[in-house]
């Protein structure tokens, strides 16, 4: 069995930006894989609940406008950390997310447009050459 990451809030922890959980149906991703949950901004030092934030010009910043791009990257390199510990080839990662979003994510004026992109840990996992999914293309990674 391969080991995948997967985002914590995704599998209903409560580490989500306004501490709510949420269930995803992830029966036969449980089956096909190893889970090996990671919260990206956890692990950069950021609280939960907290202040939600968006990228913009290359940084993070929170709605109030503080630059979190540092905690947001620590968050990524402990995750690729994790990554190349357990040889992982595959993420499954929160949709839209400024750390965990691919293929796209909110444009950073906090008005829920999304515009093209990679959350910082979902770009740095791809620069690493590990596939990055979301629970909207779980199907594509069912295949794999
Ligand atoms: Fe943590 Fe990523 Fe979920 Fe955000 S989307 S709560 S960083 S696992």
């Amino acid at each position: 069995m391969d080991n995948l990451l997967i985002s914590a809030c995704l599998l209903g922890l409560s580490c989500r930006y306004d501490g709510e959980s949420r269930d995803y149906d992830l029966k036969d991703v449980k089956e096909k894989f190893n889970l090996i949950p990671i919260c990206p901004e956890i692990y950069g030092g950021l609280p939960t609940p907290r202040v939600p934030s968006e990228i913009r010009e290359n940084g993070v910043f929170n709605r109030e406008g503080l630059d979190v791009t540092a905690q947001y990257e620590k968050g990524a390199r402990e995750a690729l950390h994790l990554a190349k510990l357990f040889d992982v080839k595959y993420a499954l990662l929160k949709a839209k997310s400024p750390s965990c979003g691919s293929g796209e994510i909110y444009d950073g004026s906090f008005s829920g447009t999304l515009t093209k992109g990679d959350g910082i840990t979902a770009r740095l996992l791809k620069e690493n050459g590990i596939e990055v999914f979301t629970e909207n293309n779980m199907v594509k990674l069912l295949k794999k």
